[in-house]
């Protein structure tokens, strides 16, 4: 079932106004923000349960704040959510809603629910600039990062739309994966700032566990995330051999298998928590990675590598000549894994109806985006507006 449902509309900022959007800001950042107002600490608490927890974005509207604080808080900053233009709902029950950021970009976000767990998929990036060779958002290019605002924006309005900011709403999202459009660690500083958002109290409240960052492998910026962040790491991994990986994902060219294997671990060490294991994320393609004698090499890899591995069937899409392997070879491919004492498990394939699945963000919907921004820029002759990608 692909059903567009329908058309929110959100108060759009005006993005000319430069101000900051106070929705992206960490509790360090808002404080300070508060500070240049004259504002105590505790005003940016007020602030960030008024946005996060009750979904309020009218200053007018926060009645513990003084009415003069008001007035000089909505001339000086904003409380900006882009727009959502499509929800599709998976006949599996995952949904998807394209949102349309600030200049006209298009961004996919997923939220698939799994008995108690609801787990929401979100973009870092509008494409990405490392064109792994089965991914189709490496496909489309790299178009911009997202801001903190518009990272977190994607849990704002998925409660939204779940109803969480109802009177009596309950909060639904318990996971936050950072698997959507995009390289996170590409996008350092607004990826660290919204994660820690999503795991602050005072903002979205979840467990450092349950908010996990994908990325390729960008070795420095895995280091650089020491002390930062305590996020749970996934490692994109996909093959067990350098010559493999350089082909599959091209920044093993750049950071091979070893040297991210030992940032990993040095992450994972650092963690205040010791008893977290990374996961390792291997998209299974047929005839390319799936064969015996890679399992048995994965084996031997991740000897020293407290991990998780989480096998992901290709995902087809068009432009590729990728097959997906039969689920015979998934399965075997497992049991190696399982009977090297591995914990493996297999992801399940949700909303591919809609194209919701791994990879397969930015399909039907941002193509015809693209047509409507070719054809927005020679109404506007607007140099800004994203290039289409062909
Ligand atoms: N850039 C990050 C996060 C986004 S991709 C990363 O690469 O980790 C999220 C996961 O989906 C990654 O493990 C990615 O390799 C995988 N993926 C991408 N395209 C896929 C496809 N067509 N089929 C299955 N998995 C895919
Ligand atoms: Fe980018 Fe991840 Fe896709 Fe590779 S798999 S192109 S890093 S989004």
């Amino acid at each position: 079932m692909t059903d567009p449902l329908h058309t929110i509309e959100h108060g759009f900022c005006d993005p000319l106004q430069d101000k900051p959007n106070l929705l992206g800001l960490s509790m360090p950042r808002l404080v300070e923000f508060m500070q240049t107002l004259g504002e105590k600490p505790f005003r940016a608490r007020q602030l960030m349960k008024w946005m996060h927890h009750r979904g309020i974005l009218d200053f007018e509207a926060m009645t513990d704040i003084s009415k003069v604080l008001r007035q000089r808080l909505a001339r000086a900053a904003v409380i900006e959510i882009p727009e959502v233009v499509h929800e599709h709902v998976s006949a599996d029950g995952t949904r998807k809603w394209a949102i349309r950021l600030r200049g006209g970009s298009m961004v996919e976000t997923v939220l698939i629910p799994e008995g108690q767990r609801a787990t929401l998929c979100v973009s870092s990036q509008i494409g990405c600039s490392l064109d792994c060779s089965f991914c189709s958002t490496g496909k489309q290019g790299y178009q911009r990062d997202l801001d903190a605002g518009e990272i977190v924006a994607q849990i704002w309005l998925a409660n939204h739309a779940l109803g969480v900011y109802r009177e009596g709403g309950k909060r639904q999202i318990t996971n936050v994966v950072m698997m959507g459009m995009g390289e996170p660690l590409m996008n350092f500083d607004n990826v660290v700032d919204a994660a820690n958002l999503m795991m602050d109290d005072m903002a979205y409240g979840l467990s450092k566990r349950r908010v996990t960052l994908s990325t390729s492998g960008v070795v420095p910026a895995i280091e650089k995330l020491i002390g930062k962040t305590d996020v749970s790491l996934a490692i994109s991994l996909h093959a067990p051999n350098d010559r493999l990986r350089n082909e599959l994902v091209p920044i093993n060219r750049k950071y091979p298998i070893a040297e991210l294997l030992r940032a990993t671990r040095r992450y994972m060490e650092n963690l205040p928590d010791n008893s977290r294991v990374v996961v390792i994320e291997y998209t299974l393609i047929d005839g390319v990675n799936d064969l015996d004698q890679h399992a048995h090499e994965m084996v031997a890899l991740l000897r020293d590598v407290p991990c998780k591995i989480n096998l992901i069937p290709y995902n087809p899409f068009p432009l590729s000549d990728y097959k997906r392997p039969s689920s015979n070879r998934v399965d075997r491919f497992k049991r190696i894994l399982l009977q090297a004492g591995y914990i493996a498990t297999v992801r399940s394939t949700r909303g591919d109806d809609i194209d919701a699945a791994c990879g397969q963000l930015v399909g039907r919907v941002v193509d015809r985006t693209r047509r409507n921004e070719r054809y927005r820029t020679r109404q506007q002759s607007n140099d800004s507006i994203i290039k289409a990608v062909t």
